[in-house]
């Protein structure tokens, strides 16, 4: 089964090898870089002798090497980031946070400290540090360096960067999986982080944080319903909404529109979502400001185990002292089992992250694991969907994203908070994810489970008759509205659940390890046992 993971992936990639061919190769290995740089032996290139894949990449820089270099010896995860894709980063649970300003505290590395690439500190060794000119490092399994030297340029600076790696004691497939997947996905990030570099040397990056997101109510243009946050002031930063009696929206968060939410009941209180592993401190900060410091919930309560969603579960479990909660299914995802991720993998981990998993070595897998797992903390939630301490609040199964998704519903208003069963983003446009359009939404496809079952615990919330829906993603829908536009919903899935995935358009065979899109494939819609209530 794994196995079979590895080699759809690997021949996926053959395929886009064999298509993209030799030259694209050799361009995404020596990206930026001169005939000159490529070939020449660099300080750095003696710390590992018999590398058998090597990359070259370049930029120049409109800014002295003096310059540069703080930028530079300031990476790292846990310090001043990769200047690349944090999104990325966290997907593999990573603590990056790319800083856009250089960090007096982390000026100071020296010969034998660490560059750590895993939230456990291990990574990168610094072994040579040449004035401000070079940056030597490498693993202390000897598999892997990277070396970075700055060149004065006239008034500007070539920084060459040069990744050397040996893969010769890997297993055969492992060798494969390293060339197909590492080198694509390392050209993508590294050039962004090189990009990065300059942007920031050269003064293109804004030091203050991004600007909040839009805040507009474009939902309401679906339906009768209104989004909540269109009633209040738009908050920033740590501001709470209360979007129904004793329930307050936290977020929406950065550029996935990231919600958690604060649910009163009586004295007691829980924290549905625990946003990603970044937002610890503005939850807490929202908590305090709301009820007061010192006050700690019951539970922490996770619709599903996903990064964005349990990434703060660990951090504020330990500050409040409280368990953690998801469905029996989702406790081996949200302690790091790599073989339940296999099982219930989506696009986006067959196709990327498991390849990826497997390609680096368990040592550096369990590391990776480890450094995001909730082993210890998190327990099942009692069968029956009574939540203890919250004696209003039940919770629903809705599998399908996950296998162990859950909604948490309070009964005497059908206030639904939704996860990611459905969610108020659309997220599977790029162009919604982008420009953060409002709007119904069925789970992101790329890192779904089990399409059809998300189709049966869509109808399965509609069948509640939500008079709000607070999904994990986008603004909360509320107002009278609400139900019948969730009920819409539902019946537009029933009749092509595809199409309110919204997956991109790709004929209906698609290619062999895509799932199968039974509704852009039958010219009427497939008949549905079910009825929406
Ligand atoms: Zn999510």
């Amino acid at each position: 089964m794994k196995r079979m993971g590895i080699l759809a992936g690997a021949g996926m990639l053959a395929a886009v090898g064999v298509i993209v061919g030799p030259r694209q190769w050799r361009r995404m290995l020596d990206w930026g870089a001169t005939p000159e740089e490529i070939h020449r032996s660099l300080r750095g290139d003696e710390l590992l002798p018999d590398a058998d894949l090597v990359a070259t990449r370049a930029i120049s820089i409109a800014a002295s090497p003096a310059e540069v270099w703080p930028w530079l010896v300031q990476i790292g995860v846990g310090r001043a980031g990769a200047y690349a894709y944090d999104w990325v980063d966290r997907l593999f649970g990573l603590d990056m946070r790319s800083s856009r300003r250089i960090v007096p505290e982390l000026q100071g590395l020296a010969v034998g400290d660490m560059v750590p690439v895993a939230n456990d500190g291990t990574g990168l060794r610094v072994r040579a540090i040449e004035g401000e000119r070079v940056l030597a490092t490498s693993t202390d399994d000897g598999t892997w360096s990277w070396t970075w030297v700055l060149e004065p340029a006239g008034d500007a600076t070539r920084l060459i960067s040069r990744t050397r790696m040996a893969t010769a004691h890997q297993a055969l497939l492992a060798r494969v999986a390293t060339r197909l997947l590492l080198v694509p996905a390392s050209w993508v990030l590294e050039r962004r982080m090189l990009l990065g570099l300059r942007d920031r040397a050269e003064g293109r990056v804004d030091a203050t944080t991004r600007s909040s997101p839009r805040a507009t109510s474009t939902a309401a243009t679906e339906t009768a319903a209104t989004s909540a946050a269109a009633t209040g002031t738009a908050a920033t930063g740590t501001a709470a909404r209360e979007i129904a009696p004793e329930v307050y929206l936290l977020g929406p968060w950065g550029r996935t529109q990231t919600n958690a939410y604060l649910v009163r009941d009586g004295s007691s209180w829980v924290l549905v979502d625990a946003g990603w592993e970044n937002d610890g401190p503005r939850i807490q900060a929202a908590a305090r400001s709301l009820l007061g410091p010192g006050l700690a919930p019951v539970a922490i309560l996770l619709t599903h185990a996903h990064p964005d969603h349990d990434g703060s579960a660990r951090e504020l479990a330990q500050a409040w002292g409280c368990p953690v909660f998801a469905h029996p299914a989702e406790v081996p995802l949200a302690t790091g089992d790599f073989a339940a991720m296999g099982r219930y993998a989506g696009p986006l981990d067959r196709w990327l992250i498991l390849p990826l998993m497997r390609a680096i070595g368990g040592r550096r897998r369990e590391a990776i694991l480890a450094g995001s797992s909730l082993a210890g903390i998190v327990l099942p939630l009692e069968p029956g969907g009574a939540i203890p301490g919250m004696e209003g609040w039940g919770w629903i199964h809705t599998p399908g994203h996950t296998p162990g998704h859950v909604a948490y519903v309070r009964a005497r208003d059908r206030v639904v908070i939704s996860g990611d069963a459905i969610l108020t983003l659309k997220v599977n446009a790029w162009s919604g994810l982008l420009r953060q359009q409002q709007g119904l939404s069925g789970p992101p496809w790329y890192t779904t489970w089990d399409q059809e079952k998300v189709t049966d615990s869509i109808i399965e919330i509609a069948d509640l008759g939500p008079t709000v829906l607070a999904g994990g993603h986008g603004l909360p829908l509320a107002g009278p509205g609400t139900a019948a536009a969730v009920h819409a919903f539902a019946a537009r899935t029933m009749r092509d659940p595809w199409a309110t995935a919204n997956v991109p358009s790709a004929g209906c065979s698609g290619t062999p390890s895509m799932p199968r899109r039974p509704g852009r494939c039958r010219a009427a819609a497939p008949p549905h046992s079910r009825e929406v209530g």
